[in-house]
């Protein structure tokens, strides 16, 4: 069960007291949980998309080898010339899907996870613009 700081914004996998501030914790699907602060819950959609991603490139490293290994079974039930073109093939297909895996999972967590939170460029803009012609003096 996930317990949230409303002080901190932390995030717990249960408790009473938050380690870091000493607030109390609270359920974010408790009944009362519409009082908690509005930013919470990006933080906590954060934490679970990059948890989600850090998922993926587990599943990476296991699929890996799991596939070179797969590759040497073929290599070994094939004749001659596929057997040795399977056999050499068999590391560097390991390496590509745990590289394809892990590069995707990392892309994945930047483009949809934390670009989301980010601010709006166009909104930095114009108020870079308006703080720099208000301070202007005339
Ligand atoms: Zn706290």
């Amino acid at each position: 069960m996930i317990k949230v700081c409303p002080a901190c914004s932390s995030t717990w996998a249960g408790g009473i007291v938050c380690e870091d501030c000493g607030a109390t914790l609270r359920d974010p699907y408790a009944h009362d949980a519409r009082t908690l602060p509005g930013g919470i819950w990006r933080y906590i959609r954060l934490q679970y998309g990059a948890r989600r991603g850090m998922i993926v490139r587990v599943v990476g490293i296991l699929l890996g080898p799991v596939t070179a290994a797969l590759c040497l079974r073929a290599a070994a039930g094939s004749d001659r010339p596929w057997s040795i073109v399977l056999a050499l093939a068999a590391l560097p297909l390991g390496f590509f899907t745990w590289y394809v895996l892990h590069v995707g999972a990392g892309r994945a967590v930047k483009i949809w996870v934390l670009r989301r939170g980010q601010l709006n460029r166009k909104k930095l803009a114009r108020a870079l613009a308006r703080k720099v012609t208000r301070g202007v003096p005339q």
